[in-house]
């Protein structure tokens, strides 16, 4: 349980990447100001995270079972925090989609859409009415760059974030009314496990659909350059989570 004076903190995808370093980084803050509810939607996959947190797991980092594409889920996490007082919500927890449109089924774009965009707006519906009336607050949102700026084959996801940005910039403003803070994070290419799920899918990508010429420029021109930009450009969990911190400080 919180400590007096200690924040509670709710995180989304602490199952790797950014949200097991967020959670790590808040949980063994020198100060302790952290109560830390790192949250997943398969509790198996705690190990990584249970290691990384160290002493602070049990103490200052505490774990929850939580899908953002399940009503259900959501409302029970939230329902299982105490007095569901949340002071810091961190809506991390995202997939990606990578190809030609004309390949993506349906079911995948809309996949993606309940995760980054649904997702966020769940968590948000959920725990903005304790937050209005404590007058108090803050909604950190994962987004990306990729929510400023469409990127070739990266059309769906682009898409979520967009939605995502537009949502999120227009509940600010009617949040800020109730002191509370909406604050979106936009990461370039940052070194995890979501580049590596999505270039398992495009391993298995049999392109239906799409013409050849389509198919040459995505596998002979965009996947080799954006390999590149990966590796020039890529920035680690660890600085996309000191970055966080410092929003919310
Ligand atoms: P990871 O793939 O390492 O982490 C994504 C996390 O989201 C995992 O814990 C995953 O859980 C979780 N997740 C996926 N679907 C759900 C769901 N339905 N309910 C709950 N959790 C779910 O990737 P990153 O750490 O890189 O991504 C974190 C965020 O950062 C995402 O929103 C992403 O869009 C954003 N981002 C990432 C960039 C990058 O280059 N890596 C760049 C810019 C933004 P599980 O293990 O169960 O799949």
């Amino acid at each position: 349980m919180a400590s007096s004076g200690q924040k509670v903190v709710l995180i989304t995808g602490c199952s790797s990447g950014i949200g097991l370093r967020i959670a790590v980084l808040l949980a063994k803050d020198e100060k302790k100001r952290y109560h830390v509810i790192a949250t997943m939607r398969d509790l198996k996959k705690k190990d990584k995270l249970v290691e990384a947190a160290g002493d602070a797991y049990g103490k200052t980092l505490m774990l929850l079972p939580l899908d953002v594409c399940s009503d259900e889920s959501v409302k029970q996490c939230i329902n299982n925090v105490k007095d569901r007082h949340i002071d810091i919500l961190i809506n991390n927890a995202g997939v990606g989609l990578l190809g030609p449109v004309e390949s993506i089924s349906m079911e995948d774009m809309k996949r993606v859409f309940e995760t980054n965009f649904f997702g966020v707006v769940r968590m948000i519906k959920e725990v903005m009415p304790d937050m209005k009336k404590r007058r108090a607050g803050h909604i950190v949102v994962m987004s990306s760059v990729m929510g400023l700026q469409g990127v070739v084959f990266n059309d769906v996801y682009t898409a979520s974030k967009f939605a995502m940005e537009g949502f999120c910039e227009s509940m600010a403003v009617q949040l800020l009314k109730f002191h509370v803070h909406l604050s979106m994070i936009e990461p370039g290419p940052v070194h995890t496990e979501f580049e590596t799920k999505m270039m398992e899918d495009v391993a298995k990508m049999e392109y239906p659909g799409a013409d050849a010429d389509t198919v040459r420029y995505f596998k002979d021109v965009y996947l080799p350059s954006s390999k590149d930009i990966f590796e020039a450009m890529g920035q680690t969990p660890e600085d996309i989570a000191k970055c966080t911190k410092k929003v919310i400080e």
